[in-house]
């Protein structure tokens, strides 16, 4: 049988009728019907999904993560495995092969995987990030040609947009394509890109007008870039604070020959498409961090219940308790604010605001929880026999990729005051 068939007879005994599955919101989201309100009950399919990816992260991940966080391996086996499992890719549609899930799916996905380890996590949502300019803005030949083959083997994609130069001020990124006949030519150098020397094929942002009055909206193109193109020279891993069995690295492109078939949309329409796929992806970051969160709170919470001090467990002492009490505050919260934000983009609606502020709670709820489980296990939490040091190095972040803890305050500021502006 080959590795293909394996893995869908797999996927069809794991979850019957996966194929017939569809993002359409009425079959994904729990949407409110007059007088219901909202549901917080899963479907018995989102119940399966998290289910598996618990069981996946607990018996699979978990034993060897502190291994990969040490040598900084990329963890090849557990993403073949997560593939196999349909826990990867979920929401490629099903016109290319893919389970076509929502985003709120891919969430509690998401959050599981991130519990046994975020560095795994963020290898396999850097390939969620790649696909979705293609998702959201690709033809239907694209979407097939690049789509369609990560349905037939564990392939990785990468998002290739920040530069050393720009990072948050995206509009800054100076890689150029200049049209040459029926090609395109790209020059530049992109920087922290995540499953850079791992992808099959990039999602590339580069400027098109030279013009530097030209308006963000319209002088940048979004291109799919066959990673094995001539000129691409790729750097090295970078030895990263967390999350260290994470691909990342710097990436150069020179002379680098596009067709003009792999134009996403038109020349131009880059900006909005780079942009427009956080509205997907941020949600399921967030969801990563509360991963995280919940298994610092677990982690600190099994401990406190076993340590003693004063001739009884810390638990018993009220502080500790309620710094238990505020960690879970803060878990349950994160996870309703990405919970909104993927119903909100499932149910058809704009959710700019909602993404943003899903992402920039749960990544601080992740970097106070885990720093505050590393305070319950006292001087063990230092040491890197225990689990926690890990988790507070991995949190930092979520503040950062995917937007940074301030350019998710300036985009909730400017959606929530154009709200009394307009
Ligand atoms: C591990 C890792 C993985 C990554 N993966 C990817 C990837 O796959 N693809 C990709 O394209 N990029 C990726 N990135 C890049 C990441 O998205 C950027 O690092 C991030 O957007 C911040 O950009 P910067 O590093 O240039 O910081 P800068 O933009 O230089 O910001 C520096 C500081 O200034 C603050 N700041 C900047 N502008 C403002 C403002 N207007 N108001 C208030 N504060 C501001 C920032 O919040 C930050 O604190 C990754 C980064 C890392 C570290």
């Amino acid at each position: 049988m080959s590795a293909l068939s394996a893995s869908r007879l797999l996927r069809t005994l794991l979850w019957p009728g996966w194929r017939s599955r569809s993002s359409k919101p009425a079959q994904n989201v729990q949407l409110s019907k007059p007088g219901n309100g909202f549901s917080f009950e899963l479907t018995d399919e989102q119940k399966e999904f998290q289910a598996t990816a618990r069981k996946f992260a607990l018996e699979e991940i978990i034993p060897v993560a502190a291994e990969y966080d040490r040598t900084g391996e990329y963890p090849v086996p557990l993403i073949k495995r997560a593939w196999e499992l349909g826990l990867m890719n979920s929401h490629i549609p099903e016109s290319c092969g893919g389970l076509g899930l929502g985003t709120f799916e891919t969430c509690l996905i998401t959050e599981e995987l991130a519990y046994g380890c975020t560095g795994v996590q963020t290898a396999i949502e850097a390939n969620s990030l790649g696909q979705m300019p293609v998702i959201i803005a690709g033809n239907e030949q694209q979407k097939k040609k690049y789509l369609g083959r990560m349905t037939e083997e564990p392939l990785m994609c990468a998002y290739c947009v920040t530069e050393p130069g720009a990072g948050s001020d995206v509009a800054g990124i100076r890689t150029r394509a200049e049209r040459k006949g029926d090609e395109y030519v790209i020059n530049g150098q992109k920087m922290w890109i995540t499953n850079g020397g791992k992808a099959n094929w990039y999602f590339l942002l580069a400027r098109t007008d030279p013009d530097p009055r030209a308006p963000a909206s319209k002088a940048f193109t979004g291109f799919i870039v066959e990673a094995n193109t001539p000129g691409i020279q790729i750097g090295r891993k970078e030895l990263n604070m967390g999350q260290r069995c994470s691909d990342t690295r710097g990436i150069v492109f020179e002379d680098v020959r596009v067709p003009k078939e792999n134009v996403l949309i038109a020349e131009g329409a880059g900006f909005k498409i780079a942009m427009g796929a956080f509205d997907k992806t941020r949600p399921p970051v967030a969801a990563g961090a509360v991963g995280l969160a919940r298994r610092a709170l677990d982690e600190a919470t099994k401990y406190a219940l076993e340590r003693k001090t004063f001739g009884k467990p810390i638990v018993e002492h009220q502080a500790v308790a309620f710094l238990l009490a505020e960690m879970a505050m803060k878990v349950e919260l994160a996870r309703m604010g990405y919970q909104r934000a993927a119903w909100e983009v499932d149910a058809g609606r704009r959710n700019t605001f909602y993404a943003s502020i899903a992402k920039a709670f749960a990544g601080d709820v992740a970097n106070q929880v885990a720093t505050d489980a590393v305070q319950i296990f006292g001087g063990n939490g230092f040491n890197t026999e225990y689990p926690v040091e890990k988790l507070m190095r991995d949190a930092k972040i979520y503040q950062i990729y995917e937007g940074t803890a301030q350019i998710q305050r300036v985009i909730i500021a400017r959606e929530h005051l154009g709200r009394y502006k307009a």
